[in-house]
């Protein structure tokens, strides 16, 4: 069994503004687009705590926010700082582990196997990673421990903030059971409301589900809710990010909702990354959509489709699938990308087509 933590910053964009600005820190700080006296349209893109408590939270209208706290510090969105200070957290992540996964500008999954002999042991080192960031870096963050990505990244959402939480392999199906199916990782606001038509409220409803049912609703990703809500999921770390995988991104004109438009942009991308994958003669087992929105947040979805696979249409369509399920409506995007990893040398022209679901 592995010893997988995720590791993510806490109120990222907001905290670093903190770190360079700490007269703020006990002030409402939102990042974000400007309020603009509150008649913009953007949105929040990050806020302290300070903020969240007067009610103020990420993806809420700017001008909304500006309507709870008029004097809140108001900050414009400075990617290129959160993206140095993102490399130095990274770093020094990877000096605890080379089995290292980035999967967004402040999130990466660890692999501590062979770091630690128990999950104990996998909570203190945890502890010594949080203190370094805090000491070194000064910004904080939680960390979630399990057996799998997905256990991970639940205990770290209910480790937030500045936590670290553990939830072994056999408490995984107790802990995940009451909660709504919305809050299991992986589920969008498009499947959750799916889901809840289909009569599964809650992610233990959907454990005992009939995955005939699922699949047949849902396709492929259907065996993965089922696996995701009895707990199962992926222990593969995709090391060396950079090197093992192959992405391409484009930055439109001018931000668009246009999902026709967004949609012909993917598929043209999933095109070029086909093309270059078969170059280098390699297959690819995960498929990753990558959303920027006007704001400068950036979403990063993935799926593991389940077998090496060297097809244009399972970049594609998956790519498509990930950006209907987890897109954020009436959001404008600015940039959009399409990456596979999970890379092997292609060997001969084994295909699957008889997948059968568990
Ligand atoms: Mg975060």
């Amino acid at each position: 069994m592995k010893i997988i933590m995720l590791v993510d910053m806490d109120y990222f964009f907001a905290a670093c503004e903190e770190l360079r600005h700490p007269e703020y820190r006990e002030m409402p700080l939102v990042v974000g687009a400007d309020p603009k006296g509150g008649t913009a349209r953007g949105v929040v893109s990050t806020c302290n705590y300070v903020a969240r408590k007067l009610g103020i939270h990420s993806a809420m209208p700017i001008s909304m926010a500006y309507r709870l706290k008029k004097d809140a510090i108001f900050l414009p969105v400075d990617y290129p700082y959160y993206e140095s200070m993102s490399s130095k957290v990274m770093e020094l992540v990877k000096s605890f582990s080379k089995r290292f996964e980035q999967v967004s500008i402040d999130e990466a999954f660890v692999d501590v196997t062979d770091k630690v002999d128990n999950f104990e042991q996998a909570v203190e080192y945890a502890k010594a990673l949080k203190e370094d960031i805090k000491n070194k870096i000064g910004l904080p963050c939680s960390i979630g421990i399990s057996s799998s990505r997905l256990m991970a990244k639940m205990a770290c959402e209910a480790g937030k903030p500045d936590g670290v939480r553990l939830i072994k392999g056999e408490d995984a199906a107790r802990f995940l059971s009451p909660l709504p199916v919305e809050k299991l990782y992986g589920i969008g606001k498009k499947t959750a409301e799916k889901l809840e038509s289909m009569g599964f409220k809650t992610v233990g409803q959907l454990a005992k589900a009939n995955t005939v049912s699922l699949v047949s609703n849902f396709g492929v990703f259907g065996a993965e809710l089922y696996r995701s809500a009895n707990g199962q999921g992926d222990d593969g770390i995709i090391e060396n990010y950079e090197i093992k995988s192959i992405g391409r991104e484009r930055t439109f004109e001018s931000d668009t909702t246009d999902r026709g438009r967004i949609v012909a942009q993917i598929k043209s991308i999933a095109d070029e990354v086909y093309e270059e994958a078969k170059k280098q003669g390699v297959s690819f087992k995960t498929v990753t959509v990558k959303i920027r929105y006007h704001d400068f947040s950036e979403h990063l979805r993935s799926r593991n489709i389940g077998h090496y696979s060297e097809e244009l249409a399972e970049i594609s369509e998956n790519a498509v699938q990930l950006f209907d399920m987890h897109a954020e409506k009436d959001e404008r995007v600015r940039k959009i990308g399409v990456r596979v990893s999970g890379l092997e040398k292609r060997k001969g022209q084994k295909k699957m087509k008889d997948f059968t679901a568990p």
